[in-house]
């Protein structure tokens, strides 16, 4: 088995524990690998595992790995900031975003998804922590959003995402989870048909799953740490 065959499946063992620990149905988290800086031949060894969702931070990094891989029928989902002006290659080549933050960028997305594609799938990334450094809609601002959202015809509004702070204490990572939880709960009683909590990554997918998640974003349990960021 190569490295990245190893590692993924103990992702997928922590997954199923995780699962079972908490109560949570067996397969009810999906798992998406998060694949920023990886090569196509990293993706193609986790592709061999049967792992068929893949998340991208960057469009200009993204969109040679999707060309690339066209064959492969794979799900991609973008799971990075998004600039308005990025947003029409977005809507031509990913089958889901997951953060979508403002009325504008939902505008654009929905105007811009090709005819041919099914509606792209929608989430909102919410700030939850209130962290000036976060993107993501206010708290205070989201069942607004989430309303004009759902009525977007080539968007389908599919649920909540969030990034808390950093944190190793398990109780701490929960908290934030729990607060995004709770608002997708009222965000459902208010009447939208939302399946999808996209929290946890390598280092909280745990404290994700304990607190609902129903879908987690994780790469370096995968692929390796990578190396840090250039300033
Ligand atoms: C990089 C990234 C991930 C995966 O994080 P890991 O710590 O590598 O598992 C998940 N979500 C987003 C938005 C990311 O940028």
């Amino acid at each position: 088995m190569t490295q990245i065959a190893q590692q993924l499946a103990q992702v997928q063992t922590r997954i199923a524990e995780a699962e079972q620990r908490f109560g949570r149905p067996a397969g009810s988290v999906t798992l998406v690998a998060a694949t920023k800086t990886c090569s196509v031949s990293a993706i193609r060894a986790a592709i061999a595992c049967g792992q068929r969702a893949f998340g991208e931070n960057y469009l200009q990094e993204a969109l040679p790995k999707i060309k690339e891989l066209e064959s492969e029928n794979l799900e991609w989902h973008f799971i990075g900031p998004i600039q308005s002006n990025k947003t029409r290659d977005i809507a031509a080549h990913f089958d889901w975003v997951h953060s979508v933050d403002r009325l504008k960028v939902a505008q654009r997305l929905n105007q811009q998804r090709p005819p041919e594609l099914p509606p792209l799938n929608v989430c909102l990334q919410v700030n939850i922590s209130g962290e000036d450094s976060k993107s993501g809609t206010t708290p205070e601002e989201l069942t607004e959003l989430a309303k004009a959202v759902a009525e977007m015809p080539r968007l389908s509004l599919r649920g909540l995402m969030t990034l808390p702070p950093l944190n190793s204490d398990f109780e701490a990572q929960r908290q934030p989870f729990r607060a995004l939880h709770q608002l997708w709960q009222e965000l459902r009683q208010g009447g939208l048909k939302l399946d999808t909590l996209s929290i946890g990554m390598t280092d909280d997918l745990e404290a994700a799953i304990a607190e609902g998640a129903t879908l987690v974003r994780v790469g370096a349990a995968i692929f390796g740490r990578r190396p840090p960021k250039d300033a």
